[in-house]
């Protein structure tokens, strides 16, 4: 595969208790569909202004996160299930019953190498303002590009801090409604 498709993705909580593969194999979509979420509930799951979420099936996760003893979820609204580790706290992903095939992972869990690209050997400088290096390949432009599925409870965009994002945008949320207008800035 080229390395603009990569086989798999990994990723994990803050402790380590818990960690994942994302399997793209020839069937699965590349990229996936990412989207980003500015509701109060994502907020404060998150603790940052917005999440941005990629959207994967099931089968495409390995191992089942069950079998981890630190995997727990938490029912936010009828329907909507937020995964996290209960022993270091980090949020993980969602689970929404209108989607039932499908985990909605936070991009934020996605492993270094995989995001910025690994540090490539013998690049490392130390510099007056602390270490610098180059990295090979990273994929955090497709995987927070939210052009395919959309950005989600756009009413909520802080303007000059959040209202940047590209990608459709909606009011709410995008099973049943359409998205807003484009506006030129
Ligand atoms: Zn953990
Ligand atoms: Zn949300």
């Amino acid at each position: 595969m080229s390395s603009e498709h990569p086989e798999k993705i990994t990723g994990g909580c803050l402790c380590g208790a818990i960690r994942y593969e994302i399997l793209f194999d020839e069937g699965s979509a590349w990229p996936p569909m990412i989207g980003t979420c500015q509701c109060s509930m994502c907020r404060k799951w998150t603790g940052c202004l917005f999440s941005t979420d990629l959207v994967v099936e099931k089968t495409q996760i390995s191992p089942d996160w069950d079998t981890f003893e630190s995997f727990a979820q938490y029912e936010s609204s009828p329907g909507t299930k937020r995964a996290f580790c209960s022993k270091c706290g980090s949020s993980l992903a969602w689970f929404n019953h209108d989607m039932p095939k499908d985990v909605i992972i936070f991009v934020g869990t996605i492993d270094e190498q995989f995001l910025m690209g690994k540090v490539l050997e013998g690049t490392v400088k130390e510099t007056e303002h602390g270490k610098h290096f180059e990295r090979g390949t990273g994929y955090a432009k497709k995987l927070t590009d939210a052009s395919t599925a959309g950005n989600l409870y756009w009413q909520n965009a802080i303007p000059g801090v959040t209202d940047h994002l590209a990608g459709p945008k909606f009011l709410q949320h995008f099973i049943d409604k359409a998205p807003l207008p484009e506006t030129t800035p």
